[in-house]
């Protein structure tokens, strides 16, 4: 028979418990209310929320929510859609992730100083989109090395990090602008002129699962990692899932599973990105288990 565990240290992180929170919150008070963009990239969850009255809207949708209410999820916004907001009479709820509202203020500060903003990030990716606004989109976004090697290196520079990207390519495109710009000055100035910060803006809550993740994921025959297919975080765990146990399958629910994977293990591990609900996870964790107990009476 096999063993099936659910990991503990998986799903949400505290800033997509405080949105939802904060969701549910207000829509005890009128089942009635707009989310800008999915709340969260897990359409299971996006469902449960539905059925009690949180509906999917676009920056388009703004102009005919006069006087509705519309969140803000944790990724953040731009100025731009609180200037929106404002001008078609929507009533904000914030539930921007106070995590991500200080990465936003401090660039916000570094951009009005004068600085190059760079941010290893995903372009479209909203809370990019939100971090970028707080510069009038001057920031510059890399998503690698290569690209920070066409970064500017003749101005003073600050470099931030989307709050969900991994910890050791921040570094390398760290190191990379740090050298380009130690060349340029080298020669000119005393090597104390550089200015140039690394500002690491990675969310603890993400790069702190890494080690608790790959523990997981060795001590497991086989691991199922459940996600959204769009969840950038999930992505990254999964990753850091795989490279741990090179037999992990990723499924969105439990209908994904195959019985095929089970066969000749004794142990199975279930864990997911910081947007997989618990729930889910124990969905997954039962199919398997009666999946296990179907083969065993057919056999
Ligand atoms: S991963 Fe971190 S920054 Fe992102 S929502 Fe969760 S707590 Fe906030």
């Amino acid at each position: 028979m096999i063993k099936v565990t659910v990991d503990q240290h998986s799903g949400f992180c505290w800033g997509v418990v405080r949105t939802i929170d904060i969701a549910e919150e207000e829509l005890k008070e009128s089942p009635e209310l707009y989310s800008l963009g999915p709340v969260i990239h897990n359409p299971k969850e996006i469902a449960r929320l539905r059925d009690k009255g949180l509906e999917t809207v676009g920056h388009d949708d703004l102009a005919r929510l006069a006087g509705k209410r519309v969140l803000i999820r944790a990724h953040g916004e731009p100025p731009s859609t609180y200037a929106a907001a404002r001008a078609h009479g929507v009533t904000i709820v914030d539930a921007t992730c106070p995590v991500v509202t200080r990465v936003q203020e401090r660039i916000r500060k570094f951009h009005e100083q004068g600085f190059q903003v760079v941010i290893f990030g995903k372009k479209d990716h909203a809370e990019v989109i939100g971090l970028l606004g707080q510069t009038d989109n001057e920031a510059v976004v890399v998503r690698n090395v290569a690209e920070a090697e066409q970064v500017d290196p003749s101005r003073r520079t600050v470099l931030f990090s989307q709050t969900t990207m991994d910890k050791e390519t921040f570094y390398a495109v760290a190191d990379v602008l740090r050298t380009r710009i130690g060349e340029l000055v080298v020669g000119t100035f005393e090597e104390s002129a550089i200015d140039f910060h690394a500002k690491d803006t990675i969310c603890g809550q993400v790069s702190g699962r890494d080690g608790k993740l790959r523990e997981f994921a060795r001590a497991n025959d086989v691991m199922v990692f459940v996600a959204g297919k769009d969840s950038s975080n999930g992505k990254v765990l999964h990753g850091i899932c795989r490279e741990a146990n090179p037999n992990t399958h990723f499924v969105e629910d439990e209908r994904e599973l195959q019985p095929g994977w089970f066969e000749g293990v004794s142990t199975a591990g279930v864990t997911g990105a910081t947007s997989t609900p618990q729930w889910l996870m124990e969905n997954v964790r039962k199919a398997i288990e009666t999946m296990q107990e179907h083969t065993v009476i057919t056999k």
